[in-house]
C-alpha cells in the first residue's frame, strides 16, 4: 500500500514536472518565434536601404560608372536580394509557426499566375541553357488561392527545379485538372540530378539540404521546401515528389478545386453517388454530349462553372445577361439552363419567365443560382418556372448531382 502510495506521488510528480517543462518549451518556441519574427523585420529595413541605393547608383544616377565599378554594385545588387529573400523565408516560416500567416484566396486566373512564375526562372533557366516549358490544362483557368502565396509556391518549386538541374536539361510545369479528385494540380518537373528515395521523407522540414557537407555545390538554406509545405496546407492543399536520381524529380501540388468558398466542401452534401462516375464515363452516356447555357454577368463565375462543366464533359454555351440568355437560347436549344438571377437588365427571374412563354422551353430543365439566400426566393424562381435552385456559393458537386438528376429522365 505504501508503495503504491508512493508511486503514486511519484507519478504526480513526473505529471507536473511534465506540465512545467511544456509551458517553458512553449514559451520557449513563441519566444524563438517572435524572435525572429523582429530580427526579420529589423534586418529587412536596413537591407532595402542598400539596395535601393545600390538601384540609383545602377542607373548612375549620382555619376557615370566603370565597368568595374558597375560589376561590383551588379554583385551588391545580387547578393542584396538573395539575403532579403533568405530573410523573407525566415519570417514567413516563423509567422507560420507562430499561426500568424493568413492566406487570403480569390479566383485567380491559372495562366497568368504560372507565366508570372515562370518569368523569374526564364534568365537564369536560359543562362544555364535549360528550356522551359508550361503546359496548361484547357480544361482549367481558374484557381482559388492567395495570388503571392501561390506565386511564392511556384517560384520556390522552378527556381530548385532550374537549381539541381545541370544543362542540357528541361524544366515544366504542367497544370492538370481532377475533376473526381476536386483538385487542380500543379507539377513542377525536371531533368535534373534527382533526389535519392532515403532523403524524399525529410525534405520538406526546415534547413534539410540533401547534401549538407561544407564542399556542397549548391548554396541555399533548406528552407524553400519547408514553406511550399506550410502554404499549401494553408491552402487546403498537399505537396508531394517522386524523384529518381539522375533522371529528374517531380513536385507536385494540389490544391482544392473549388469555386467560391473554401470551407464549403466538408459540411455540405452527403458525399453523393458522383464520386464512384467518371467524366469519361459520363462523356460515353450521352452522345452528342448535354449541352448547357450557362448565364451570369460576372465573368469569373461563367469561368469557374464553365471550366467544371466542360471538364466533365459537358457542352457549354455562354451568355452574360438575361436578354443575351434569351437570344442564346433560341440560336442553340441548350439541353439545360442554368440562370444566375441577380443580372442587370434583364434579370434571371424575367429571362426564366419569357422562356417559360415560348413551347420549345417549357420543358427545358433550368436551374436557378442565387446569392440571395433568403426565406421566398426559392419560391420566386420556381414561380417564375426554374425547375432547381442553388444558392451562391455553388458547390460545383451539388450542381453536377442536380443536373444529373434533372438530364436523366430525358437522356
Ligand atoms: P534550398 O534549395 O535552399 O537548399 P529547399 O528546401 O528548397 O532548400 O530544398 C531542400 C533540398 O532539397 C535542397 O537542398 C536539395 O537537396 C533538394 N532539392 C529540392 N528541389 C530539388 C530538385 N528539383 N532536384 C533535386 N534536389 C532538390
Amino acid at each position: 500500500n505504501t508503495q503504491r502510495k508512493q508511486a503514486e506521488i511519484a507519478l504526480r510528480q513526473s505529471r507536473d514536472q511534465l506540465k512545467i517543462t511544456n509551458t517553458a518549451l512553449l514559451k520557449a518556441s513563441r519566444a524563438k518565434n517572435e524572435f525572429l519574427a523582429t530580427m526579420s523585420h529589423e534586418l529587412r529595413t536596413p537591407l532595402n536601404g542598400i539596395l535601393g541605393l545600390c538601384e540609383l547608383m545602377r542607373m548612375q544616377i549620382y555619376g557615370a560608372l566603370n565597368e568595374k565599378q558597375m560589376n561590383a554594385i551588379k554583385n551588391i545588387d545580387a547578393s542584396g536580394q538573395h539575403l532579403l529573400s533568405l530573410i523573407n523565408d525566415v519570417l514567413d516560416l516563423s509567422k507560420v509557426e507562430a499561426g500568424m500567416l493568413e492566406v487570403h484566396p480569390e479566383p485567380l486566373s491559372i495562366a497568368e499566375v504560372c507565366q508570372a512564375s515562370l518569368t523569374f526562372i526564364k534568365e537564369p533557366a536560359s543562362k544555364k541553357g535549360l528550356t522551359v516549358e508550361f503546359i496548361p490544362d484547357p480544361r482549367v483557368s481558374i484557381v482559388l488561392a492567395d495570388e503571392r502565396r501561390l506565386k511564392q509556391i511556384l517560384v520556390n518549386l522552378l527556381s530548385n527545379a532550374v537549381k539541381f538541374t545541370p544543362s542540357p536539361g528541361k524544366v515544366t510545369l504542367q497544370v492538370q485538372a481532377k475533376p473526381l479528385e476536386h483538385c487542380i494540380d500543379f507539377a513542377v518537373i525536371d531533368t535534373g540530378i534527382g533526389i535519392a528515395a532515403d532523403d524524399l521523407p525529410r525534405l520538406f522540414s526546415p534547413f534539410t539540404q540533401v547534401d549538407s557537407s561544407l564542399t556542397r555545390q549548391y548554396e541555399g538554406t533548406g528552407l524553400g521546401l519547408a514553406l511550399v509545405k506550410d502554404l499549401v496546407e494553408l491552402h487546403g492543399g498537399s505537396v508531394r515528389v517522386t524523384s529518381q536520381p539522375g533522371a529528374g524529380s517531380q513536385f507536385t501540388v494540389s490544391l482544392p478545386w473549388q469555386f467560391d468558398s473554401l470551407l464549403q466542401e466538408a459540411s455540405d452534401s452527403p458525399e453523393s453517388e458522383y464520386e464512384r462516375f467518371s467524366p469519361a464515363q459520363f462523356r460515353a452516356d450521352r452522345n452528342p454530349p448535354a449541352r448547357v447555357l450557362l448565364v451570369d454577368d460576372v465573368e469569373l463565375n461563367l469561368l469557374a462553372i464553365g471550366d467544371y462543366l466542360d471538364s466533365l464533359g459537358y457542352g457549354l454555351i455562354y451568355a452574360r445577361g438575361g436578354q443575351e440568355a434569351i437570344e442564346q437560347a433560341r440560336k442553340h436549344t441548350p439541353d439545360i439552363i442554368l440562370m444566375d438571377i441577380q443580372m442587370p437588365d434583364v434579370d434571371g427571374l424575367e429571362a426564366t419567365r419569357q422562356l417559360r412563354r415560348e413551347p420549345r422551353f417549357a420543358a427545358t430543365p433550368i436551374i436557378a443560382l442565387t446569392a440571395l439566400a433568403m426565406a421566398g426566393d426559392r419560391e420566386k424562381c420556381l414561380a417564375a418556372g426554374a425547375s432547381g435552385y442553388i444558392s451562391k456559393p455553388v458547390n460545383l458537386k451539388q450542381l453536377a448531382d442536380l443536373m444529373r438528376g434533372l438530364l436523366k429522365p430525358r437522356a
